[in-house]
């Protein structure tokens, strides 16, 4: 029975960038390998449920699926753009950054158009025989040599939150899957990331219709940029990257902490936008201030009340307990890594760290101990090992590059790069300057 099964040399789990970005690699340029990546979605949307108006890429466009290890592959976003005849007009548009509607689109078009991209397989199990992976989707079986495991993170809210969640107290992931009216409801927005920017600008505009207040609270002590600046952007390179995966653990992870606002600041694009319109609504325009801007707040604790929530929060300054009456809670309190449900059966041997967090090693390998000669990949899911480029699109080319060079034994990509003009490493472990 086993060997009628197909047999592929590497199944991905997901096709979310990531995976889709060693698809893309693969496809091209390793047609011999039998490469096949499984995503439940049946129509291709990249985190549909925060595609709200006015969102954009905190990354350049050049930074997409293979430009940064293969420049001439058809599966650029420059392709993409030229493809759907719209090169020149992308280019007067003058857009300092990317909208997340085009760069799904660019996504879907990749994702559509790669033999080796299945669409509506969503992988329901995987388990491994001693010699090959077995996967099931709903309608088929497939044995794989080697996975890699794509299949994003989880939406996380704190411990209080998770009993509450419905249609008025939910994860910022789910805000846009379906049309919501706001309208003169008090609404509290929580988490002062880049989503949280993105539905308090959205709430401010009445994009649900007009709420009665809107209150956005943020552990941070203020509305923090992201730090785009040019030192900054180095740690978004491969050769930062190498060095930082040969530090020590617990180097590593000071250091993951102290660069938090190089990965997870808002756009200063987007906090202007922010700020104008604020200014605008409230003193040009003189409306009762309705929208509160609450930073160093720490939400606490919910209750319900009636319809609505009571939610506590600590003011960091003064340790005073402040209560919001909300009708909707919208928590933008970001992802956590976990494995795929459908790993079940392999999770007892793959390597955990002491918060019991899967391990990735060297090549972006799970520490696994299941197979000799079973390999599994994963992505966005090494960032205490490669650092806070992990979870970012910046570098997904070039892991892409690694993780297929390994897989095929041979340099399929140049993935060396020059010095830069950083010395991260000692230079003389002697400590006598030259
Ligand atoms: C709203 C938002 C905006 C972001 N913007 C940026 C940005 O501008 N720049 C940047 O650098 N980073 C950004 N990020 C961070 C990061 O780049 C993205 O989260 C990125 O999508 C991660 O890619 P991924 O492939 O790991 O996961 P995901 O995009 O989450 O994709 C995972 C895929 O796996 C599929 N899947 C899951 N389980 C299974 C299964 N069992 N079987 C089959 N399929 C499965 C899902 O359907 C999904 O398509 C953003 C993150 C968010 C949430």
């Amino acid at each position: 029975m086993a060997d009628t099964v197909e047999l592929l040399d590497l199944a991905g789990i997901g096709a979310g960038p990531f995976n889709l970005s060693v698809a893309a690699l693969a496809a091209d340029n390793l047609p011999a390998m039998a490469t096949r990546f499984f995503d439940a979605q049946s129509r291709y949307i990249w985190h549909e449920g925060l595609m709200l108006p006015e969102t954009h890429l905190q990354t350049g466009f050049l930074k997409d699926l293979v430009t940064g290890v293969d420049p001439t592959s058809r599966w650029s976003f420059l392709n993409y753009l030229v493809a759907h005849r719209r090169f020149y007009r992308f280019l007067n548009a003058e857009l300092p950054t990317v909208s997340r509607a085009e760069f799904s689109d660019y996504l879907r078009w990749a994702a559509e158009g790669l033999d080796n991209v299945w669409l509506d397989h969503p992988v329901r199990e995987v388990t491994h025989d001693g010699e090959h992976f077995h996967l099931r989707t709903d309608a088929r079986h497939f044995r794989a040599r080697h996975l890699c495991v794509g299949s994003g993170k989880r939406p996380w809210l704190p411990d209080f939150a998770r009993d509450f969640q419905g249609e008025r107290c939910l994860h910022a992931e789910s805000v846009a899957l379906r049309a919501r009216d706001f309208t003169n409801q008090r609404v509290v927005v929580v988490g002062g990331g880049q989503s949280g920017a993105d539905i308090f600008l959205n709430g401010l505009r009445g994009h649900w219709g007009p709420p009665k207040t809107l209150h956005w609270l943020s552990r941070r002590r203020n509305f923090q940029p992201l730090d785009e600046t040019a030192f900054t952007n180095e740690y978004f390179t491969p050769g930062y990257t190498r060095q930082f995966a040969d530090l020590d653990a617990d180097v590593r992870r000071r250091e993951v902490a102290a660069q938090k606002y190089a990965s997870d600041g808002i756009t200063p694009a987007a906090l202007l936008t922010i700020y104008q319109a604020l200014y605008n609504r409230f003193d040009v325009m003189g409306e009762p201030r309705w929208a509160h801007l609450l930073p160093h707040r720490e939400a606490a604790d919910m209750v319900r009340c009636g319809d609505g929530f009571g939610l506590t929060a600590v003011h960091g300054p003064t340790g005073i307990r402040e209560r919001f009456d909300a009708d909707v809670v919208i928590f933008a309190t970001g992802f956590a890594s976990a494995l795929p449900d459908c790993l079940a059966p392999l999770a007892e041997s793959i390597g955990r760290d002491e918060r019991g967090e899967a391990t990735v090693g060297r090549h972006f390998l799970y520490d696994w101990q299941g197979g000799t000669d079973s390999r599994i990949y994963a992505v966005n899911a090494g960032r205490s090992r490669y650092g806070i480029a992990e979870p970012q699109l910046s570098l997904m080319a070039w892991r892409s590059g690694v993780i297929l060079n390994h897989l095929s034994g041979r340099e399929v990509f140049d993935l060396e790069d020059d010095q830069g003009p950083i010395e991260w490493r000692p230079l003389n472990p002697d400590g006598a300057a030259q």
